[in-house]
């Protein structure tokens, strides 16, 4: 029988790309669809003449082979064309078809598959400011729907088998004849397993999983933040008739410290110190997340609110090498309280104070004054200027 040229059949020249080819395909198929032309033997033919055309055109190497042998090259190569009808069509360009239907078409759906993963589950873990700075280990209990211990999840009393379905005879899917269409669904009796429990598993019923606590180790890495989450694979919830179990997401929420704050990998404090030791500088200790101290060189003279910063002393980086930096803000105390014997002392520096800035202080407020006039003189320009 002499078969037409598959160019011909499309309709597209022999240089025809590969999106021309799909584009006159899609209309010749939507044209000789079956489902439009119900009972028409001849749209039949054409329908599957065009889809065995297309399956050549699309494939680069079956074109290569048609385009240097003709029709008895393909056979030589083992191709024969669609000999099993509608439903080979279908579930070889699935994909075509679904933009022109909106319902499955037969031969596309596959039985399921019983097994589907678990849920993930989300938990919330709070964490002290120094466990998120240093890292913990802590035991989370959780309630979960895990895989059935007694029946390892199938959901079969151990020692039992399961049986065919006997409604769908293990295929999974029940067949509907449509006119020209066969509209298979889910098996309702198995739920598209193809199986049933003869003796479902005592201690879940069947389900392959119960609700249970479990207590899980979660590792908490040094650095991690309020927002982290962490990905605990497998710890989810169990699977369904053995399927793999979803995972857990642990969301940690870190407090806040008494001292310290956080601000990515560095670390701020505040370190109070007495006037005295602003003016005399001091060496003094001060107590560092983990329980140790730091010696701090304070120098004379420190002013109040300066920072001091210790590079790598801060929090180590949760993504890279190192750590970040740790400062600390020295703020001055001043007493409100003293004895007499300081307050004496106070006053003596007080005038000692006044004789030696007698001469700065009148420098100063002259200085000042001729600065104002300059400023008002000259506007505002000045100002930004210098
Ligand atoms: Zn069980
Ligand atoms: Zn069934």
């Amino acid at each position: 029988m002499g078969k037409r040229d598959y160019y011909e059949v499309l309709g597209v020249s022999r240089q025809a790309g590969e999106d021309e080819i799909k584009k006159s395909y899609r209309k010749l198929a939507l044209k000789y669809h079956p489902d439009r032309n119900p009972g028409d033997k001849e749209a039949e033919e054409k329908f599957k003449e065009a889809a065995e055309a297309y399956e050549v055109l699309r494939d680069q190497q079956k074109r290569q082979i048609y385009d240097a042998y003709g029709h008895e090259g393909l056979r030589g190569s083992g191709f024969s064309g669609f000999s099993g009808g509608f439903e080979d069509i279908f579930s070889s360009f699935g994909d075509i078809f679904q933009d022109f239907f909106s319902f499955n078409l037969g031969g596309q759906s596959r039985p399921r598959t019983a097994a589907r993963p678990g849920d993930d589950l989300l938990y919330e873990l709070k964490l002290t400011f120094e466990e998120a700075v240093f890292g913990t280990e802590k035991e989370v209990r959780i309630n979960i729907l895990g895989t059935c211990e007694a029946c390892n999840g199938t959901g079969a009393e151990p020692g039992t088998k399961e049986a065919v379905c006997p409604m769908c005879k293990g295929s999974g899917q029940v067949v509907q004849n449509q006119g020209f269409f066969r509209i298979s669904t889910a098996c309702a009796r198995c739920q598209g397993t193809g199986k049933i429990l003869t003796s479902p598993c005592k201690v879940c019923e069947g389900q392959g999983r119960v609700r249970r606590e479990k207590l899980v180790h979660v590792k908490v890495p040094a650095g991690v933040d309020s927002g982290t989450r962490l990905r605990l694979r497998g710890e989810g919830e169990g699977g369904y008739r053995g399927g793999a179990p979803g995972d857990l997401y642990v969301r940690l929420e870190v407090e806040p410290h008494e001292f310290y704050e956080r601000d990515g990998d560095n670390l701020f404090g505040k370190v109070p110190i007495s006037f005295v030791q602003a003016i005399l500088g001091d060496e003094i200790t001060v107590p560092v997340l983990g329980g140790e101290e730091k010696n701090i060189k304070i120098e004379a003279g420190t002013q109040p609110g300066a920072v001091l910063r210790f590079p790598g002393e801060g929090v180590r980086r949760l993504r890279g090498y190192g750590k970040g930096d740790l400062y600390l803000e020295v703020e001055v105390k001043i007493p409100t309280e003293i004895t007499p014997r300081q307050e004496e002392l106070l006053r003596e520096f007080a005038d000692l104070e006044k004789e030696k800035g007698e001469s700065k202080v009148k420098k100063w407020l002259w200085h000042g004054r001729k600065e104002r006039k300059k400023n008002t003189a000259a506007g505002a320009t000045r100002e930004a200027h210098s």
